[in-house]
């Protein structure tokens, strides 16, 4: 599979050919991805023939779009049948494509349909890659209309856990940045609070955004809800995110998924904003996307509004973000409780 080998070692994918055919495939894959090798029109026939099975490390299963065509969600599927999503979101002037990091998730939060499923494998950083490549295929045939012809934004919050993948996700940060062309600045590494991987990634040298997905101001809730607090309560989540910002200089976000009676009270709001103005973070909050293995719901909006006035109250930064995709099961994970794989 093309992505999954390293993008500087497809040569040897290429044993048959003058070695610049490899960097000319490279240049296909990563600054002008297609969909078929046919369209890949300076390589010989004979390579792209040899080549068509071996594009994408996946089928395409479900391919689902909404909101007027702005947004839409892949199910992909690995050889080994291990399944992935990616949803791809479009505005007039960005393209924000959320990947998946693994396959399934072992961390169990229990509001979230892919901790629900359990973890299957972790995704190689090829498929990671290929995940933003395909979506840029998918754009520069112009799959979306109205928005860039490319993926402007990438974040970290598909199926997974990406700290949890660390090494496979940070090779997937290199291949966008050094290979693809991406500005560190416009991908987004989501966590629910891997201490150790939050502080290496503070020594990386990309200047990533981090995103800490809180979800309780409390050890007791959050521990309920996101059983890793157990690990790494948030007093240590804190500390490893403020030393994040003190290294990179990039502002933090706070994730918030509000639920209906449980973490959307003034009190949660209240030690919300004690976390966020240490932080200095801005924070995104998130109705839940209700899923059919758990009885949460989703706060009603008259709560998320009040919610976020609590918030602005104490001076905290809010946005409360949109909620694209409801009708094709666009939260993460859902699309494959949905086809029950
Ligand atoms: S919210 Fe993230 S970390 Fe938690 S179970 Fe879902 S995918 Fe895993």
């Amino acid at each position: 599979m093309l992505y999954l080998t390293d993008p500087d070692e497809l040569g040897s994918l290429l044993t048959d050919h003058p070695r610049f055919r490899a960097d000319q495939l490279r240049e296909w894959l990563y600054r002008h991805p297609v969909l078929t090798t046919d369209e890949m029109t300076n390589l010989p026939a004979e390579m792209r023939t040899g080549l068509a099975d071996r594009l994408w490390p996946f089928t395409v299963e479900v391919d689902r779009s909404t909101d007027r065509g702005l947004t839409r969600k892949w199910l992909f599927r690995a050889p080994d049948g291990v399944a992935y999503e990616a949803v791809l979101m479009g505005y007039p002037r960005r393209t924000t494509l959320c990947v998946s990091s693994q396959a399934g998730c072992a961390l169990g939060c229990t509001f979230c349909a892919t901790g629900q499923f359990g973890f299957d494998r972790h995704l190689e950083a090829g498929e990671i890659v290929a995940q933003v490549a395909y979506a840029n295929a998918v754009l520069r045939a112009g799959g979306m209309e109205g928005v860039p012809a490319r993926v402007t934004n990438v974040v970290f919050m598909g199926m997974g856990e990406p700290l949890a993948n660390y090494d496979r996700v940070r090779e997937a940060i290199r291949r966008l940045v050094e290979v693809m062309g991406m500005s560190a600045r416009s991908i987004t590494v989501s966590t629910v609070g891997v201490v150790p991987g939050m502080r290496r990634l503070a020594t990386e040298p990309w200047a990533v955004n981090l995103a800490v997905s809180l979800h309780a101001a409390d050890d007791g809730l959050r521990s309920r809800l996101v059983p890793l607090n157990r690990r790494y309560p948030l007093a240590e989540v804190e500390e490893a995110a403020e030393a994040f910002f003190q290294a990179k200089r990039r502002r933090i976000s706070i994730e918030w998924t509000l639920i209906d009676g449980v973490n959307d009270t003034e009190d949660q709001a209240l030690g919300l904003a004690r976390i966020a103005l240490r932080l200095r973070a801005h924070v995104n909050l998130i109705p839940l996307n209700p899923t059919p293995l758990t009885d949460d719901r989703p706060s009603p909006s008259r709560q998320v509004t009040r919610f976020a006035e609590w918030l602005r109250d104490e001076g905290v930064n809010v946005t409360v973000r949109d909620t694209r995709g409801r009708g094709i099961d666009a939260a993460c994970g859902q699309l494959r409780v949905r086809t029950g794989r």
